[in-house]
């Protein structure tokens, strides 16, 4: 039996991920993938189940969080589920951090990348370099738009790098009861549409027991377009739409 080409016969590309094992040792690219969607939509529960399989894949990989203010850092979420991660800020050299690693003869096979619209476009920049140079696969989960509409710079640059991009399929709703897509500011009880892009608050009535301080109440309500555009927060200030921490 004679090959058709034997000497032009070219090897076979592997059709799926490893099962595990380091990505580096194979020529299948690294992607970036960039999850989406509006506050509660479960970007962070998303982040530890793509953390889960990947680990027990026996991939090593690096969570990465920001803006999180407990003093051990992690990424949590609503649903009760937490890990720990690494607190990175404006002026974190991701790649560092990843060479930093390797350096230290750690693994790091994927990184995930929670509260990624508080990345710099420059970062993000980084994470496109870490997949194609570095062959890091990177999984971002991040906020759409921030409470004036507009996308944020982090996530603006991941939707122009990266490989896949997804909105998340869980459905928020708005108090209405139609989904929710975008998130409103409230101050005082009353919805802003201009101030600082970021202020970090709870996303649970802030009427804290004991919270008695002079600095205005800031919270976060996911609506709908409509009652977005009408600056309807609906019958209370912690309407049926609002997912409350316990
Ligand atoms: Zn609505």
């Amino acid at each position: 039996m004679t090959p058709i080409q034997p000497d032009r016969a070219p090897l076979p590309m592997p059709t799926s991920v490893p099962a595990s094992g380091d990505r580096r040792r194979h020529p299948a690219p690294a992607h970036l993938t960039f999850f989406h969607g509006p506050m509660d939509c479960g970007k962070s529960t998303l982040a530890l189940q793509v953390d889960h399989n990947q680990h027990r894949q026996g991939r090593h990989g690096l969570l990465l969080t920001q803006g999180d203010r407990s003093a051990a850092p992690q990424i949590s979420s609503r649903v009760g589920l937490s890990r720990p991660a690494i607190e990175i800020d404006a002026g974190t050299d991701l790649r560092l951090l990843v060479r930093d690693r390797w350096a230290d003869g750690q693994r790091v096979d994927y990184l995930i990348v929670d509260e990624a619209q508080f990345l710099s476009p420059g970062q993000v920049d980084q994470l496109a370099e870490l997949a194609d140079e570095s062959h890091v696969d990177v999984y971002a989960f991040g906020l759409t738009t921030d409470f004036r509409t507009s996308l944020f710079p982090g996530t603006q640059r991941l939707l122009e790098l990266a490989d896949v991009v997804s909105r998340i399929q869980v459905e928020v709703l708005c108090w209405c009861g139609l989904p929710g897509l975008l998130n409103a500011r409230v101050v005082d009880g009353v919805m802003v549409r201009s101030g600082e892009t970021v202020v970090v608050a709870d996303t649970a009535p802030a009427e804290l027991p004991g919270e008695t301080g002079s600095s205005p109440a800031v919270r976060y309500q996911v609506l709908c377009r409509r009652h977005y555009v009408r600056g309807a927060l609906g019958p209370t200030s912690a309407g049926p739409g609002q997912l409350a921490l316990p």
